[in-house]
C-alpha cells in the first residue's frame, strides 16, 4: 500500500502555477478602492513543450503517455495526433496523460505527437512512431481475457463468507475508505468499473535494483517451514519512487518507501492441510509467500480497493510497504519458472494455510478463470489432486479466502 497524495501534489502544483489568477480573484471582490497598482488584465503564458515519453501500440489505437513541461503556462488541454502517409490523421484531446488515439489502421506506422494548448498558444512534443496491430488470439487457450478492460474488483471485497466465485473475503476492520491512498489513476475508466493493464504498465516503476535474496523451503515431520529475508530473487524497480527515477510512475504514486529486508520465518504449515467447510478471512499484510522469497498480499489496499487496479508497482508487479517489505497483490511477473504450454502450472508459492499456489494454467494448460475455481480461488483437478489455489489475470488475482486454517504468525 502507499499513501502518496499524488492528486493533492498535482493540485498544489497547478494552484501554484495559477497563483496570480487566484490573487486577482481574491482581491477582485474589494471593488475599485484598492490602492495597489495591479494591472487589470491577466497575462497568460503559452505552455512549454510537453515530453512524449512513450507511444504504445494497441489494436487500432495508440496510447500516448506524456509529461507536461515544467516551464511555460498551464495547458488547458492536450491533443494527441497520429499521422501516416496514405492514412487519415487521427487525434484525441484530453486534460491529462495518457491520451488514447483510436480508429488507426493496423500495421500502418504512424508518427504521433502531443500538443499542449492554452489561450496564449500551444507547443508540440517531438514525434514518436507506433504501429498498431490487431491483438493476437493466442490460440488454444480456453479463456481470453481483455487486459484493456479488466473489471475493477473493489465491489467484490466483502467482510462475509462469499456465496459466489470472484470475491475477496477480507477480515472486517482491515480497510478503511478514509485511509490514505491515491485518488485517481489514468488507467481506470471514468466510471470506475474497468482498468487497462496495458496502459497501467506504461506507468510501472522503472529501474534494475538487485537484491541478496535468501529463501529456503524445508519440510520436517509433515510441516513446511519457509525462511528468508523477504527480498525478491529478481531485480526490481527503484524505490522510493522519485520524479528523477520514474517520472511516469511519480505522476500517480510517490511511494516514499524503500525495499528493505523483512525476515520471513513461517513454520507449522501443514503439507496436507484440511479443507474447511467454512473459509477464513484474509487480513492486511502477508497472506502467502511466493517462491521468489517475497510476500503475497491480498488484493486490497488500505482504502479497501482493488489493489492491483489502483497501486503502482514495478514491471514484476511488486512494491514495498512502510517497513520496506516487497510484496505482490497478483502473480509475480519475474523470478518464477515459466509455464509450459499444454501443462498445468507449477507451484509458485504457499498461502498461510499451507495450501500451494499455482500459476494461471489448469489441466492441459488451459487458462484458469474464476468459474473454474471455488469461492477461495482454489480447486482440485486431474493434474493436482490436493486442493490448491491458482492465480488469474482477473480479480481477486491470487486467493479469495483461506480454504484451510492459517498459521497464527505470518508477518
Ligand atoms: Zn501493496
Ligand atoms: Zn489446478
Amino acid at each position: 500500500m502507499t499513501q502518496a497524495p499524488s492528486r493533492a501534489v498535482q493540485l498544489l502544483r497547478s494552484l501554484l502555477q495559477v497563483g496570480p489568477l487566484l490573487m486577482l480573484a481574491a482581491c477582485g471582490g474589494n471593488g475599485s478602492s484598492s490602492s495597489t497598482s495591479t494591472t487589470s488584465t491577466t497575462t497568460t503564458t503559452a505552455p512549454g513543450t510537453p515530453t512524449l515519453n512513450s507511444a504504445t501500440a494497441g489494436d487500432a489505437q495508440a496510447v500516448l503517455a506524456f509529461t507536461a513541461s515544467t516551464s511555460g503556462g498551464t495547458a488547458t488541454s492536450y491533443t494527441g495526433s497520429c499521422a501516416a502517409t496514405g492514412a487519415t490523421t487521427r487525434s484525441a484531446t484530453g486534460t491529462s496523460s495518457p491520451i488514447t488515439v483510436t480508429t488507426l489502421t493496423n500495421t500502418t506506422t504512424y508518427s504521433c505527437t502531443v500538443t499542449a494548448t492554452n489561450s496564449a498558444g500551444s507547443a508540440t512534443s517531438t514525434a514518436r512512431s507506433v504501429t498498431p496491430a490487431a491483438t493476437s488470439s493466442g490460440g488454444g487457450t480456453s479463456t481470453t481475457v481483455d487486459t484493456t478492460a479488466l473489471p475493477v474488483g473493489t465491489s467484490k471485497i466483502i467482510n462475509t463468507v462469499p456465496t459466489a466465485v470472484g470475491y475477496l473475503y477480507a477480515c472486517s476492520g482491515t480497510t478503511n475508505p478514509n485511509n490514505p491512498g491515491n485518488t485517481a489513476q489514468g488507467w481506470i475508466s471514468s466510471d470506475g468499473t474497468t482498468w487497462n493493464l496495458q496502459t497501467k504498465s506504461i506507468y510501472a516503476v522503472t529501474g534494475n535494483d538487485s537484491w541478496a535474496s535468501t529463501f529456503t523451503n524445508t519440510i520436517a515431520n509433515a510441516f513446511r517451514k519457509l525462511d528468508g529475508n523477504g527480498l525478491p530473487s529478481h531485480t526490481t524497480g527503484i524505490y522510493k519512487i522519485t520524479n528523477e527515477t520514474s517520472p511516469l510512475a511519480y505522476q500517480y504514486d510517490q511511494n516514499p518507501n524503500s525495499i528493505k529486508p523483512n525476515t520471513v520465518a513461517w513454520s507449522g504449515l501443514s503439507t496436507n492441510p484440511t479443507v474447511n467447510a467454512t473459509p477464513t478471512c484474509l487480513g492486511g499484510g502477508a497472506v502467502g509467500i511466493f517462491l521468489t522469497g517475497a510476500r503475497m498480499f491480498a488484493a486490497f489496499d488500505a482504502k479497501g480497493r482493488d489493489a492491483r487496479a489502483w497501486e503502482v508497482t514495478d514491471a514484476c508487479e511488486g512494491h514495498p510497504q512502510q517497513t520496506g517489505a516487497y510484496h505482490y497483490h497478483s502473480l509475480p511477473k519475474c523470478g518464477l519458472t515459466a509455464d509450459v504450454a499444454g501443462q498445468h502450472s507449477a507451484v509458485i508459492g504457499y498461502a498461510a494455510d499451507g495450501f500451494a499456489i499455482y500459476g494461471p494454467q489448469g489441466d492441459g494448460g488451459t487458462t484458469i478463470a474464476n468459474k473454474d475455481l471455488d469461492i477461495c480461488h482454489g480447486h482440485t483437478d486431474t493434474s493436482v489432486t490436493q486442493y490448491h489455489y491458482h492465480t488469474t489475470e482477473t480479480f481477486p488475482y491470487t486467493i479469495g479466502c483461506y480454504r484451510g486454517t492459517p498459521i497464527t504468525s505470518h508477518d
